[in-house]
């Protein structure tokens, strides 16, 4: 049994433990897998988080076949990813300035998976203690606990690392707020304690080339409809366990799973506010906590003009589908 952590075209890098060696590496062993036949015949695309039975294992070459698929727990299209246990949120302080809507634009999309989430701000050496302590009041009133960090001044990153131990993580938010430096940082920082073993992705036949392949579109013939580029995602094994995405997610937050009715749930005061009411509940059943009569929700809170703007945008969106 393992985890895919990298696939292209008809390989998926698989890590697993092997069972001849127990107990010498927690990181397991890399297979170089192809998909049975009959997997592909019954529509079971493998993705990259996918926990795998791999048989016709040659140890020497490192090669071996996917034979089934679990089910999964959970699955998120940007980037294409099975299995992701925990999000992390990163926006900036400066550089870009931390927007409160645009933060919340990616909050909503990242409760709305599902998946449990850390809110992280970077570059946190930018700005005073001050600004920090009331950003930390401010996010806590909207129902986080933000992790304050800074890859310049390494703070806060042993943190995260702990934070990200035995689970399967993407990074997630705007570009610009540091998503891919803090992956090297936890990256690097792993490798210096000599944990990072997948960190040596060769191949014997197909060479380094092939992650570096990763990196560029792929090009689809098969359709003829011309090119088009391909999200390439890989999984880089953590030392405490578990693993994290080497490509950030959510560039631009859609919202397109979100409905007028889930709008609510992505907001954690609302949920505290109902919550605390119980068992009391809106007079409406499907009630958009607008002030409609009955309805148990008030709309003192800082975000509740940003809920309204969501609200208004998945209402155009919805009469236009
Ligand atoms: P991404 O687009 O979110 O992946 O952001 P990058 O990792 O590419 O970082 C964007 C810029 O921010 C780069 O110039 C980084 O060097 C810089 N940066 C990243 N982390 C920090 C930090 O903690 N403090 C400061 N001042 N700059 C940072
Ligand atoms: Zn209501």
């Amino acid at each position: 049994i393992g985890t895919v952590a990298a696939a292209q075209a008809n390989f998926m890098r698989v890590i697993v433990q092997n069972g001849l060696d127990e107990g010498s590496s927690r990181a397991g062993i890399e297979l170089l897998c192809v998909v049975r036949a009959l997997l592909k015949k019954i529509k079971r695309r493998v993705m990259v988080g996918d926990r795998v039975v791999v048989g016709s294992i040659d140890w020497v070459d490192r090669r071996g076949m996917i034979e089934n698929v679990f089910q999964r727990s959970s699955e998120i299209l940007d980037p294409p990813m099975a299995n992701v246990d925990h999000l992390v949120v990163l926006f900036s302080m400066e550089q870009p300035k931390l927007e409160p809507f645009m933060l919340t634009r990616f909050l909503v999309e990242a409760e709305s998976t599902g998946i449990p989430l850390t809110l992280a701000l970077n570059k946190v050496e930018l700005v005073d203690e001050e600004t920090l302590v009331g950003w930390k009041s401010r996010l806590r009133s909207w129902g986080y606990e933000p992790v304050f960090c800074s890859v310049e001044s390494k703070r806060g990153l042993d943190y995260l690392a702990f934070q990200l131990r035995d689970q399967t993580s993407v990074i997630v938010g705007p570009s610009g707020v540091g998503k891919s430096s803090i992956i090297n940082a936890l990256r690097s920082n792993h490798h210096a304690a000599g944990a990072l073993e997948g960190d040596n992705w060769f191949d014997p036949i197909l060479g380094s080339k092939w992650f570096e392949d990763q990196r560029v579109g792929e090009v689809s013939t098969r359709s003829g409809r011309g090119k088009h580029t391909t999200r390439h995602v890989s999984l880089l094994p953590l030392s405490g366990g578990g693993f994290l995405a080497d490509t950030p997610g959510f560039n631009q937050p859609s919202l397109i799973k979100v409905t007028k009715q889930s709008l609510a749930q992505t907001f954690p005061e609302i949920h505290k506010m109902l919550k605390a009411k119980e068992p009391e509940k809106c007079s409406f059943k499907d009630c958009l906590h607008l002030g409609e009569p009955g309805c148990i929700v008030k709309g003192d809170w800082e975000r509740y003009p940003f809920y309204f703007q969501l609200l208004d945008e998945i209402r155009i969106r919805e009469e236009f589908q």
